[in-house]
Parts: C-alpha cells; sequence; structure tokens
C-alpha cells in the first residue's frame, strides 16, 4: 500500500500507510530530491520516494514499493554488455597470444633442436633463421658458438691423438691407424719398422734437453720427408718411431728400412753443433696367408719391439723379427719375473764337475755351475738365465747364494777328509761390485773354510770390457788369498800387452777349441800356442770340453796341465761328488779319500 510521509519537526510523519522509514531511508529522504531510491533493509522490499511538494516547501514524499527487476532493468543491460565485451576482449587476447606463440615457438624449436644436435656431436649444419628480427639474430650467434665448438674439438681431438712435438701421431693414435689399416681385407702385405736413435739419453744429458727435442724433430721432418704414398709414420714416445710400410714385401721392406736407416742417421745440424745420430731398426715383415688374417696391431708392434731390441744388442740395423723371437721373449719375461722369488725359495742347486790333472788324474779342484730348476719351465740353463741376471741386476745375489753353498758343501767335504778346491764362476758385474772380495771372504769365514781353496772363474770377455776395474778387482782377490782363472781363453781377443797385466794363476782354453781336438788340425795349433803363451806366462793351463781320450792324449803331448769335461766326469749333483771322488782317487796327489 503506498504511503504518503509529511515532514515535521526534522522528522517524518506518515499521513498514510503504516511504513515508516528507518534512519537510513529517513537520512536519504532528507536530501529532499525529487525521486529516491530507498533500498530494504533486514529483507524489508526497496522503495521509491516520489516528492509531491514543491522545492522550498514543507517535503512530502509518496511512499511506493519498488519493483527490484525494474529498478534494476538499466543496469542488467548495462551489465551484460560488459560480460560480452569481457569475453570479447578474452577472445581477442587469446587470439592474439596463439598468433604471437606460433611465430615464437618456431624458431625456438628450431634452435633447441639444434642444441640436441650439437649435444649429439654433429656440428655440419649451420641453423637457418632468417629475417632481421631477435631470432636471426641469436640463430647468427648460435652458428658462431657450434663453429667455435667444432674447432676447438677438432684440435682437441688432434692433440689427443698426435705428439705436441713433432706433430706426428702419437703411439695410441698409431695403434689405431694400424689396426685399421689391418683389418682391411684389400691389404695382403706390408712391414713395420720401430726405430729409435742409439744413446739419446747421452744427447740429451749433454746438449740439453732443447736440443734434444730438436733432434726429435728433425728426425721426424727425415720421416716425413721419405714417407712414400700413405705410408703410417708416427712417434711412440721418447725416441721412439714407427713407420708402417703397406704393400710391401718383405725384400722390399728390407730395401726400405736399410734406405731409412742410411738417410736418419745422417748428421744432424742443431743451431750448428753438427750431430751425428745413429739409428737401431727393428723390422717385422707381414703377410696375409692363404687361410688366416693378419696379427694384430699389438701383436705386430710387440714384435717389432723385439726385434728392434735384439737390433741393439746385436748392433746390426735393420734386423727383422724372426719367427719363434716372440715365444722367447716372453720365455725371457717370465724368467726375469721369477728369478728374486726363485732365489729365496731355494730353486737353485750347484753342480760340480772335476778338473783333472792330466799328468797325475789328481783332481785339485770342482767347479760349481749353477743349476735352475723351475717349476713350470722345468730345467733352465745358466747360459739363460745368467745374461738375464746379468740384465736384472740379480747376478750378484745369485753369485752371493752360490758362493754361500759352495763354501758350505766345501766344509762339508772337509769335514769327511776331503781336500779339494772349488771354483766359481763370476760375472762381469760381479767385477764392478766393490764389495765382491769382502763377499767371497765373509761366505768362507763363515764356513771355516780358507781362501786359498777357492778360485774366482771370469771369462775374457769380462775382463775386457773394463779391463782397468778387472785388473784391480781381481788383484784384490788375490791379495785375499783367492785363486783367479781366466775362462773361455781365446774367444775374447786379448792383447799381449793386455793379457800380461791380468792378475791371474790359470788360463781356461775355451772348449770350442778343445772339443774338435784331433792330431794335426787347425785347433792343435792354438791349443798348443795358448798352452805355451800361459806357460811363458807363469799360468797353469786348464782345457774344458775335453770328451775324448784323443783328446786328452792331444793336451797331454801339448803339455796341458788340467783337463775337465765329459770324458771324466759331467758336472755332478753335490750327492754324486764324494763316491766318485772316491772312485777316481789316483796319485799321490789327489783328492784325499
Ligand atoms: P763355463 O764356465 O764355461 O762352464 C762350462 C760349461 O761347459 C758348463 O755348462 C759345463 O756343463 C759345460 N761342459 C763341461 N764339460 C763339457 C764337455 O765335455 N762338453 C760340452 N759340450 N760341454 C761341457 P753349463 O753348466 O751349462 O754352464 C754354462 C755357463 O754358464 C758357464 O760356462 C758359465 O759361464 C755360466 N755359469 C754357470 N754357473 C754359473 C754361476 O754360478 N755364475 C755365473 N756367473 N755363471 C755361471
Ligand atoms: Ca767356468
Ligand atoms: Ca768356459
Amino acid at each position: 500500500m503506498p504511503g504518503l510521509l509529511v515532514a515535521e519537526d526534522g522528522g517524518w510523519r506518515s499521513l498514510h500507510g503504516d511504513w515508516r522509514p528507518d534512519a537510513a531511508a529517513a537520512a536519504l529522504l532528507a536530501r529532499g530530491e525529487a525521486l529516491l531510491f530507498l533500498p530494504g533493509a533486514d529483507g524489508e522490499p526497496a522503495r521509491k520516494a516520489l516528492r509531491l511538494s514543491a522545492a522550498g516547501a514543507p517535503a512530502v514524499y509518496l511512499v511506493l514499493k519498488a519493483d527490484r527487476a525494474r529498478v534494476l532493468a538499466p543496469y542488467a543491460d548495462l551489465q551484460a554488455q560488459i560480460l560480452a565485451l569481457s569475453l570479447l576482449v578474452a577472445l581477442l587476447a587469446m587470439l592474439a597470444a596463439l598468433l604471437l606463440g606460433r611465430r615464437v615457438s618456431g624458431p625456438v624449436d628450431q634452435l633447441a633442436e639444434a642444441a640436441r644436435r650439437v649435444r649429439a656431436g654433429d656440428y655440419a649444419a649451420p641453423l637457418a633463421v632468417g629475417g632481421s628480427n631477435e631470432f636471426a639474430a641469436l640463430a647468427a650467434a648460435f652458428n658462431a658458438m657450434q663453429q667455435g665448438i667444432a674447432e676447438r674439438e677438432q684440435r682437441i681431438v688432434h692433440q689427443v691423438g698426435h705428439d705436441g712435438l713433432t706433430g706426428l701421431p702419437n703411439r695410441e693414435r698409431a695403434l689405431s691407424l694400424l689396426a685399421i689399416r689391418l683389418a682391411d681385407p684389400a691389404l695382403r702385405r706390408g712391414a713395420l719398422a720401430l726405430l729409435d736413435l742409439r744413446r739419446f739419453r747421452e744427447v740429451n744429458d749433454l746438449l740439453g734437453h732443447a736440443h734434444g727435442d730438436r733432434a726429435l724433430v728433425g728426425l721426424a721432418e727425415r720421416l716425413r720427408g721419405l714417407r712414400s704414398g700413405d705410408d703410417l709414420v708416427a712417434r711412440l714416445g721418447g725416441d721412439e718411431f714407427l713407420v708402417g710400410f703397406w704393400g710391401s714385401d718383405a725384400a722390399q721392406a728390407t730395401a726400405r728400412a736399410e734406405a731409412l736407416v742410411v738417410a736418419l742417421s745422417a748428421p744432424m745440424d742443431l743451431d750448428g753443433a753438427p750431430l751425428r745420430v745413429d739409428i737401431d731398426l727393428g723390422l717385422v715383415p707381414f703377410i696375409r696367408g692363404s687361410n688366416g688374417p693378419l696379427p694384430d696391431a699389438r701383436t705386430l708392434l710387440r714384435r717389432a719391439e723385439i726385434a728392434l731390441a735384439l737390433a741393439k744388442r746385436e748392433g746390426r740395423s735393420p734386423m727383422p723379427y724372426r719367427e719363434g723371437l716372440d715365444e722367447q721373449h716372453l720365455r725371457q719375461l717370465a724368467i726375469v719375473g721369477e728369478l728374486r722369488g726363485a732365489i729365496e725359495s731355494e730353486q737353485f742347486q750347484l753342480a760340480y764337475q772335476p778338473k783333472v790333472g792330466i799328468a797325475d788324474g789328481a783332481v785339485h779342484h770342482v767347479e760349481a755351475l749353477l743349476r735352475w730348476t723351475h717349476p713350470r719351465l722345468g730345467r733352465i740353463g745358466p747360459d739363460e738365465f745368467i745374461p738375464l741376471a746379468e740384465r736384472a741386476g740379480l747376478v750378484g745375489r745369485l753369485t752371493r747364494w752360490v758362493a754361500a753353498r759352495a763354501c758350505a758343501d766345501l766344509a762339508g767335504w772337509r769335514a769327511q777328509g776331503v781336500e779339494v778346491g772349488v771354483a766359481i764362476n763370476l760375472s762381469a758385474i760381479d767385477l764392478a761390485d766393490p764389495g765382491l772380495g769382502a763377499m767371497l771372504l765373509d761366505a768362507a769365514a763363515h764356513h771355516g773354510v780358507p781362501a786359498g781353496l777357492l778360485i774366482a772363474e771370469v771369462t775374457e770377455s769380462a775382463v775386457l770390457a773394463d779391463l782397468g776395474t778387472a785388473v784391480a778387482t781381481l788383484q784384490g782377490l788375490r791379495v785375499q788369498g783367492l785363486r783367479v782363472s781366466i775362462d773361455d781363453f781365446g774367444t775374447g781377443q786379448s792383447s799381449l800387452a793386455q793379457l800380461k797385466r791380468l792378475p791371474a794363476d790359470e788360463l781356461k782354453i775355451d772348449k770350442s777349441f778343445v772339443l774338435p781336438l784331433a792330431p794335426g788340425s787347425d785347433d792343435e795349433h792354438i791349443v798348443e800356442s795358448i798352452v805355451r803363451l800361459g806357460h811363458a806366462l807363469g799360468l797353469r793351463v786348464v782345457a774344458e770340453g775335453v770328451e775324448t781320450a784323443e783328446g786328452l792324449d792331444v793336451l797331454r803331448r801339448l803339455g796341458c796341465d788340467v783337463a775337465q769335461g765329459y770324458h771324466f766326469s759331467r758336472p755332478l749333483a753335490v750327492e754324486a761328488l764324494l763316491p766318485w771322488l772316491r772312485a777316481h782317487a789316483t796319485g799321490p796327489a789327489g783328492a784325499a779319500a
């Protein structure tokens, strides 16, 4: 129901109807506007108030219930318009983002793909992003980076595979190049030459490392100059170079290796200082048999190393690899590796071979000969392991063991009433040991044996290797009461002047002259002159390798003093010696039993 409100005494009086304005509505009415909208509070419907009275006159308002929907109608339209507009804007924004995203994500995807390629190591294809925008600039930077990485990688790969000094392929690279070559079925034959400079250490020590490096660079240049076709030329390290000739047969390879040795040995000019280089070269020709593949790279290289070692030892280059050298080399490695342990685990024994007086048949001495029974390789002869022990620096320990064992045996024989001297073989290396005399005396003293019962056998060539030292050492031994025998005499080519200087008691004619000894032979004349020479120098003369009665007769006729050999006895195990001595004791000066 409509109500009529009249302003009165600062408030509102209702003339009609039961609606009274609350405080908020009263405040609105107080504004006095022509049309007012009064929102309903506490669930009351909203109302509109229409001013009936003129402005200035006391306010009279007709209050009607307002229809909310109608009241809000103009706003609803506005609301719909705003909503439609927002939707449109959002739609447009999405569309724009999509379009923009297309334009951005295309080049980004390309960049990501290119980065994946680079990560996988493919630097070949440059990234093509056209235009002049930021993406084109980014692509250009990316391409530059890609090229930089490629160049750096190439440099690193080269450095890893090449030797920094000479620029030649290094050991690893050479091995892989070699392996690639050997795997090529078209390669039927070829050869590997391994070479190095003799005494390169001295060049370094004498001229300095800078000159040593210059020499290596010079050598590398010569090798490059001598390369023919696609020969492999590499520096394996130090002064060691490898050359691979492909396709050449053994004769051609030898000829080429000879040419290498000659050309590389030509004097070099190192800043005005001429340097003569000597080349050692080992050569391994290889050929594809009808039924087998070529040897692998490492096998070939090992064989080349073996041939080179042989070239050095024998002073002959080019030294071809021979069948079987490999096995021999492996055996030598095993022997050297096990020598030390063998001394400790008592794998050695001494055999004793009598030295018999030719005139009276008496045995004054026995020679101690070293025997090694290897648990796997069986018996190994001293001719094989002594040179290896010398090279491995172990021969001194062997000599000490022999001296101790021989003195112990000697003491045992003496205890049983047998007085016989023992000859011990010394190596050239022992002669350079200043402690040798003391060691031998200690061994003798330890077993209560007189030093005079010991004879040191040293080969003529060992003495000549360092005459001054040998003379001093041997003199020292003699002063201490030991006797000295020059072994293998006749093979060392000592001069009469050298012979005169030798502090010796005995000359032992090498068995190579004695074995073939027959009346009227050349050897008879050689033996005869050695006997005379020995006697002229006041030495006792011994012949070793006496195998026959006929040979013994010749020696007796020539006046030789002592004989040793299978004719009398092979070297005997220690327990067999005393029975032998007892059985053969003859004459007044014989081994007393
Ligand atoms: P060597 O000192 O000239 O010893 C003589 C060698 O000739 C011995 O060989 C001996 O068994 C052998 N022999 C003896 N009589 C005859 C014979 O009638 N006919 C033939 N064909 N051979 C005979 P072995 O025992 O094999 O010793 C070889 C070499 O090994 C020795 O030659 C010696 O140089 C060295 N050696 C042996 N024992 C030692 C040692 O304890 N120390 C050192 N440093 N070298 C040793
Ligand atoms: Ca000897
Ligand atoms: Ca000998």
